[in-house]
């Protein structure tokens, strides 16, 4: 008898957040995730692998805000410790370097989180196939 993994189609976690790290559907790695900036497709354009029960909802932008604190504070501190910048340099500097890392990581945060929800099997990331198993007695009620 199988065991109720064994019955799952294998989602590899890794894989499947650096495939949406890098914009890419995390079923396949070939189609895309995003259609516009951080616009989810609805579905795959290559495997038609389902997005739409994607829910990042707001944990990106508040994984972006942790990341790109933790570098533009440090960033500051460190300044402040060893070099005296004039104070037009601060003014200049954080707010474009906070602007560009925060525009950069979120798309790519949001990637990430999707595709780990898919990975994980979360909200409606779960195929007709899945449904069958033990593992997910109550999934059909979860997808419309
Ligand atoms: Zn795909």
């Amino acid at each position: 008898m199988k065991s109720k993994t064994e019955e799952l189609s294998p989602r590899p976690l890794s894989l499947s957040i650096r495939r949406g790290m890098a914009g890419n559907c995390p079923h396949c790695g070939k189609g895309k995730i995003f259609g516009r900036y951080l616009k989810v497709l609805p579905e795959c354009a290559v495997c038609h692998e389902d997005l739409s029960p994607q829910r990042a909802d707001d944990l990106p932008a508040y994984v972006v805000l942790f990341i790109v604190g933790h570098i533009v504070i440090g960033g500051m501190m460190t300044v402040e410790t060893y070099w005296e910048w004039p104070v037009s340099w601060h003014i200049i500097l954080w707010p474009i370097l906070t602007l560009i890392l925060s525009l950069t990581l979120l798309p790519r945060v949001k990637g990430a989180i999707i595709s780990l929800q898919w990975a994980l099997r979360m909200h409606g990331f779960v195929t007709p196939r899945d449904r069958n198993t033990p593992k997910f007695p109550n999934a059909q009620e979860v997808v419309p």
